[in-house]
């Protein structure tokens, strides 16, 4: 069974971590974004990590890594929450 209505549609874990990033760059669509944010609401561990990686960005943003790319420092994250995921 597909689910008919996508923006009330349930998303998995993987689904939504996948996109994670994508959502706190605000490089969603409307109702993706809509999809992922619900997920994140009910799902704690999800939650956990979409809080952990906006504390890292909004301290990336005031805090810049002096031997860092930002872009390394997101792939050195992502690897880190595979870690703890
Ligand atoms: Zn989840």
């Amino acid at each position: 069974m597909k689910p008919t209505r996508p923006q009330v549609a349930p998303m998995s874990c993987r689904e939504a971590m996948a996109v994670l990033w994508d959502l706190l760059d605000d490089e969603l669509d409307e109702t993706m974004a809509v999809r992922v944010r619900a997920h994140i609401e009910i799902c704690r561990g999800c939650r956990g990590h979409h809080d952990f990686s906006k504390a890292f960005l909004e301290r990336l943003a005031t805090a810049r890594d002096a031997d860092a790319t930002p872009r390394e420092l997101r792939e050195r994250l992502l690897r880190l929450r595979d870690q703890i995921a």
